[in-house]
């Protein structure tokens, strides 16, 4: 059996397959870059399993360029907007994510988002930094606070459900959600409070973090007219996909104060970025890590490879993608 892992990855998912003495090949040229179409089409060839990360657009031509002996493609993320789902089901190829062990991980760097631009702690540490720092006063550098506040979560799944947790347990904030799915157990446990529909939430909150995933319903969720909603005094924090807010839009929010603040790990022109956003103080940029710690990105290796394992040996995988 042969897997090509189209990028380095933490280690544990590659012993495992070792283990099974599969021949892996890494295109190790992709250390710190996307790896070319060129080297998936000339990689993927004659593979058994395509290990894929989220840079990359898997489509029907990589699919082909196998010859027909790919069975899985097992992407190193939750998101698997970057893989032709058509094309993977008219050649019966199946597609696993690594839902899950992020869940924790990805929460709390939306909580250091929201803290960070609440707090204004990159602004603080340039200006401490630029020897601006003369003297204490009462009215430097003031945030605001997030205990009491109201958390709006768009995407009430598994990371949305945990950042909402860490806002009630953590820091005494009100949650409410929308979601199509409504979590009555949820609402119960946590004090939550569900909101029929986007355009009723935003209005309520000040914080709205999104956790959806990036379909076409939710592409450009958040646009001009949605950005309009929102309290003046209020953040967005944005971990899910680049493509759900209208960057363009959120410049012109952050510019005329439409809306206070945001903070976002994820752009839609991945990676490059809107150049006005990089202009502004009143937003946080972090450049896709929100699952970046050692722990998660081994734990997702690992899950990776156990798909590829399960579906290789005649099983189902734990993460198949419907
Ligand atoms: P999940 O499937 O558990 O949760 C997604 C939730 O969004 C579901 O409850 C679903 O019902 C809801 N939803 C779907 N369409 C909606 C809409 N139009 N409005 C409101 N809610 C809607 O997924 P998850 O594990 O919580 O991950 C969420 C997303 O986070 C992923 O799809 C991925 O794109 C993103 N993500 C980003 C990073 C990162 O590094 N920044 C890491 C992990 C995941």
């Amino acid at each position: 059996m042969k897997i090509f892992v189209t990028r380095p990855i933490p280690d544990s998912g590659i012993r495992l397959l070792q283990d099974k003495a599969y021949e892996v090949v890494v295109n190790e040229e992709a250390k710190n870059r996307a790896a070319t179409k060129e080297e998936i089409l000339v990689g993927v060839k004659n593979a058994d399993a395509l290990l894929s990360v989220l840079t990359e657009k898997i489509d029907a031509e990589i699919m082909d360029a196998a010859g027909g002996t790919l069975k899985i493609i097992a992407n190193y993320a939750v998101g698997f907007d970057n893989i032709d789902l058509e094309a993977t089901k008219q050649r019966n190829i199946l597609v696993t994510n690594t839902p899950g062990v992020l869940t924790n991980t990805v929460a709390e760097h939306t909580f250091a988002l929201m803290i960070s631009i609440a707090r204004r702690i990159a602004e603080a540490d340039k200006f401490s930094r630029a020897g601006m720092y003369k003297a204490w006063g009462p009215e430097l550098l003031l945030g605001m606070d997030l205990s009491g506040k109201v958390l709006g979560i768009v995407g009430l799944g598994r990371i949305g459900s945990r950042v909402a947790y860490h806002g009630v347990r953590g820091f005494d904030m009100k949650v409410l959600y929308y979601d199509p799915n409504r979590n009555e157990d949820f609402e119960k446990e946590f004090g939550a409070q569900y909101v029929a529909n986007v355009e009723e939430l935003l209005p309520l909150c000040d914080f709205v973090s999104i956790h959806v995933p990036l379909l076409d319903s939710t592409r450009h969720l958040f646009n001009e007219a949605r950005l309009k909603l929102m309290k003046p005094t209020a953040y967005l924090v944005n971990t899910s996909r680049g493509s759900i807010v209208d960057e363009a839009a959120l410049a012109t929010a952050l510019k005329k104060g439409t809306i206070k603040g945001a903070a976002i790990d994820v752009f839609e022109n991945e990676p490059e970025i809107t150049p006005e956003l990089k202009e502004l103080e009143n937003i946080i940029l972090t450049p896709h890590i929100a699952s970046a710690t050692e722990e998660t990105r081994q734990a997702m290796s690992k899950l990776a490879a156990e798909n590829i394992i399960e579906a290789l040996e005649g099983r189902t995988p734990p993460n198949l993608v419907k």
